[in-house]
């Protein structure tokens, strides 16, 4: 496996860091209380806390709450959720709300140097100013831009103090409108508007915009490096600028790629269409990539930053396809988590000369590869249940499962099994029951099949649920009529009738298994956690739709990737 660390040694991340070699280094993790996080975020917050963690620093989780128009309670637990899930501690939560205070003195400050105005015009005006359609025309400013300070002062004291409707004034920055940057052309710095605020009520009427504030708070932290993505790339200099005209601390800020997921959606309005319209259970469905729903699936959160050490943070922004993700879930599960048997579709075969056998207990590793993690018994039956798909009712040479008068292993068992004969139903034409005996012979066997034992020995019926992908395409937005019109219909299938063996019971109460990865890398706590390889099948994980008397997995990934995708 790669070095853990590596997306820190070497790369972008490691130039920013000499960049400015400072100690300690403070960062900070910055999202708006929206909606919940999703895949893309992950990588946000494995940069963030991820860097000051390696460089022995901090990193604030900051809600970066100013437009209480969008923002709700509930993103606020989950968004820290998501990040303790992850395995990261944040060094303080703190939220851009806590400093209107400080962000309004700050604007008077800005209007009392000459570097802000309040300006009156609507939107057409300011297009117009900043250049008309394609920035065709001679930019310029607008007579607001010539009032005195005490006008400003007075003008945006009458902002807060609900002298102005929306949209009737806002204050802006008065930047430089002959650079090149569109981020210097006057941005606006606060807005009226009169809606309360999730933490600080009624108190204001104004509310500062995202290029007044990120900086500033920023600053206010000490933040060393300020880590965002590409799209902020021209917002580097406004950043820099108001910084510097207010003479505060000057955090440094660079610009890393955006992690996009092909084949799915990510965007909040899509996410929620598909959850009202009840295409998948909720906002956690496993079919999903937001990190309640990756999570809920099973993936373990060492495999999602895994993930991203892998990829890399360079400076351009990446699309990559689930099956890639899938991979480095993949080889995570198959050194961290043990194995069972279970089976989806059980057949049950009666080995008729196995008595002796019956109720024998068989000492079983939970790793073949992993000693560290021990052994369990299981009990073999006469009768074991095994998959419909291992059973043939014609035999042909080129197949080496169960068929009448074939052998075929079941692992751990005392002997490979031949089947004789298999009884159909009538309503169904399906295969009822297959009888077999032990074939005492044949040594090795050229394929051996998982089983369970019987009812009352200790397996139990569970329900299984496997997840393809959502859409069939790999850009559903993209798809003709839209994404709802790119659904595939076999997203999910479940197997009402599976059956684990009973080895699942202490899976179950030694999650999530550290002995492979460390605790803080496999996520604590929840059913999720609860993961193994279902020899032959497939990697599971428990969903939190299971209670004590059903138990419901989910598939987290194949054990091979499907060829035909
Ligand atoms: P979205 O619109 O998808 O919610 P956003 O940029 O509005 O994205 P925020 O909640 O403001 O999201 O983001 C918090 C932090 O996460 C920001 O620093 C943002 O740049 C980063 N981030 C968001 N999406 C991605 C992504 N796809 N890849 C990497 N970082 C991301
Ligand atoms: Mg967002
Ligand atoms: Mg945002």
């Amino acid at each position: 496996p790669m070095d853990p660390q590596a997306m820190f040694k070497q790369g972008f991340l490691n130039e920013v860091f000499n960049e400015r070699p400072m100690k300690p280094v403070v960062t900070r993790f910055p999202p708006e209380p929206n909606g919940y996080l999703h895949i893309g975020h992950a990588k946000a917050i494995a940069v963030n806390f991820g860097f000051a963690k390696y460089h022995g620093g901090k990193c604030y989780l900051r809600f970066d709450d100013t437009n209480p128009e969008a923002e709700e309670e509930k993103y606020f637990t989950a968004i820290e959720e998501m990040v303790r899930w992850l395995g990261f501690e944040p060094y303080k939560i703190t939220y851009s709300s806590d400093n209107f205070g400080k962000l309004y003195e700050l604007a008077e400050k800005l209007i009392t140097i000459g570097k802000g105005y309040v300006c009156h015009c609507d939107d057409d005006e300011i297009k117009l100013q900043r250049g008309g359609e394609k920035g065709a025309t001679p930019r310029y400013r607008c007579k607001h831009a010539d009032q005195t300070v005490e006008e400003n002062l007075q003008k945006f004291r009458d902002m807060r103090d609900g002298n102005y409707k929306p949209r009737e004034a806002f204050l802006r920055m008065k930047q430089d409108i002959t650079d090149g940057n569109p981020q210097m052309w006057d941005l606006a710095a606060y807005r009226v508007l009169d809606k309360p605020h999730h933490r600080t009520g009624a108190d204001w009427k104004i509310y500062p915009t995202y290029d007044f504030t990120h900086c500033l708070c920023d600053s206010f932290e000490g933040i060393t490096h300020s880590l965002c993505t590409v799209e902020f790339v021209l917002s580097r200099v406004s950043y820099e600028w108001l910084n510097r005209e207010l003479g505060v601390y000057e955090p440094m800020q660079r610009e890393y790629g955006r992690l996009s997921i092909s084949g799915t959606v990510l965007s909040k309005r899509k996410l929620k269409e598909l959850v009202d319209k009840k295409i998948v259970r909720d906002w956690d469905d496993p079919r999903l990539y937001t990190l309640i729903a990756v999570r809920r699936r099973g993936v373990p959160p060492g495999a999602i930053l895994e993930f991203v050490n892998e990829l890399g943070v360079t400076t351009s922004n990446s699309i990559i396809q689930i099956t890639r993700f899938e991979q480095t879930i993949r080889r995570y599960l198959e050194r961290t988590v043990p194995r069972l048997m279970l089976v989806l579709d059980p057949l049950p075969v009666v080995i008729e000369d196995a008595d002796e056998f019956d109720g024998a207990e068989l000492t079983v590793p939970f790793s073949p590869k992993n000693p560290a993690m021990g052994d369990h018994k299981i009990k073999f039956t006469k009768t074991v249940y095994i998959d419909r798909s291992d059973f043939r009712e014609v035999d042909s040479k080129d197949y080496f499962r169960l068929a009448p008068g074939k052998t075929v292993g079941l692992l751990q068992a005392p002997f490979p099994i031949k089947a004789t004969s298999f009884t159909t139903d009538e309503a169904t034409g399906k295969v009822k029951e297959v009888r077999a005996v032990f074939d005492r012979e044949t040594k090795k066997p050229k394929t051996f099949i998982q089983w369970v034992g019987a009812e009352g020995s200790g397996s139990r019926k569970c329900e299984v649920r496997i997840h393809n992908p959502l859409f069939k395409s790999e850009n559903p937005a993209a798809a003709e009529g839209g994404y709802l019109n790119d659904l595939n219909p076999e997203s999910e299938i479940i197997y009402p009738d599976a059956m684990i063996e009973s080895g699942f019971e202490e899976v179950k109460r030694r999650a999530p298994w550290p002995e492979a990865a460390g605790e803080d890398k496999l996520g604590k706590g929840g059913p999720e956690s609860v993961r193994f390889q279902a020899m032959r099948v497939a990697y599971f994980a428990m969903d939190s739709d299971s209670t004590d008397d059903k138990i419901v997995l989910n598939r987290i990934v194949s054990l091979k990737e499907d060829k035909e995708k």
